[in-house]
């Protein structure tokens, strides 16, 4: 089955209007510039090819993007861009999908997600998709990639598994380190969005600003783009007049304590790089610390491997003294 027979009503020039105002605010772009996006889109529709990878993952990034409402993902998939390979999303399946991947690869000039870590030990044998080494596999997409998104704090800096045993790194970094794993497939614009899992609306945004102007956000060291990741989260953190006043979480069971500061509770916030304070998460419905977690900052290189454990409060890290 052809993944466009899955095709559901097209976005309407209404979605287009919404997604290009959500980029454009997103990024500090005039609004004057909307109609130029909405054009970019409509241009677009269907046509910028898109391949996404999945390595050592849970697919929770996958799993973040299909539940994007507004527009859904579905209709962002099916008609703003070209899916042609995503395991999880695509109908075909063996062959079939390989030989779409190919094809793709050959012609070239396709956005390439990657989502998951690439474990490079013991040559790559700890993940393999039909038979080849994940590190092949991405080497072999990136070389006629135009531009590399990496979702989720595994394929961008190694996440959870960095700290198992397969060498799990991202597609530039392993953790704040660059390395150069990749270095022979040549200059590519790459974009990190981090996060564990990946926010849909930031990647949504990011392949529309690179639709509409061919050139990536501007991105910090870790290639962050800034309007994502320039933000700290405990300088805008609703809890932060009770950090302000010694007030904090001992004991999640404790209702006296509803609404307290969670650093005891190993808040990362004051080092934590993100803005899921306006953001929101499940279609802006709510973000970890309004639900009572701590922030484990999963949108820093460092997490998990040097932010662990998640519920100490842990001075290495650079929190400051109390
Ligand atoms: Fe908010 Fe965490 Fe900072 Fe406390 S430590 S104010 S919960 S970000």
């Amino acid at each position: 089955m052809d993944i466009a027979s899955l095709r559901k009503p097209e976005l309407t020039r209404r979605d287009f209007m919404k997604v290009a105002g959500m980029t454009a605010a997103y990024f500090g772009i005039s609004q004057a510039l909307t109609p130029q996006i909405v054009q970019a889109l409509e241009n677009n529709a269907g046509k910028a090819a898109v391949i996404w990878l999945e390595g050592q993952s849970c697919t929770g990034c996958t799993e973040s993007f299909l539940n994007n409402l507004e527009p859904s993902a579905t209709s962002i998939l099916l008609d703003t861009i070209s899916l042609r390979y995503h395991e999880t999303a695509m109908a075909a399946s063996g062959h079939q999908a390989e030989a779409a991947l190919q094809a793709t690869i050959a012609e070239g000039g396709y956005v390439l997600v990657i989502e998951g870590s690439i474990p490079l030990a013991e040559d790559g044998a700890f993940c393999t998709v039909a038979g080849k080494p994940f590190t092949e596999i991405v080497r072999e997409t990136a070389k006629n990639a135009a531009a590399i998104i990496c979702v989720g704090a595994c394929a961008t800096y190694g996440g959870i598994p960095r700290s198992g045993p397969t060498d799990a790194v991202g597609y530039l970094f392993r953790g704040k380190e660059l390395h150069h794993y990749f270095d022979d497939v040549g200059a590519k614009p790459v974009i990190n969005l981090p996060t564990c899992p990946l926010h849909n609306e930031r990647l949504t945004a990011t392949i529309v600003h690179y639709l509409t102007f061919g050139t990536v956000p501007e991105l910090d060291q870790y290639n962050r783009p800034y309007a994502f990741y320039g933000k700290i989260q405990h300088d805008n953190c609703t809890r932060r007049g009770n950090y302000d006043t010694g007030r904090f979480v001992t004991d999640f069971g404790n209702p006296d304590q509803h609404g307290f500061c969670l650093i005891l509770k190993g808040c990362k916030g004051p080092v934590a790089k993100q803005d899921c304070w306006d953001r929101k998460w499940n279609n802006r419905g709510n973000y970890c610390i309004d639900a009572g977690h701590p922030c484990v900052a999963c949108s820093n290189p460092e997490f998990y491997e040097d932010t662990s454990p998640l519920y100490a409060h842990n001075y290495d890290f650079g929190l400051p003294p109390l």
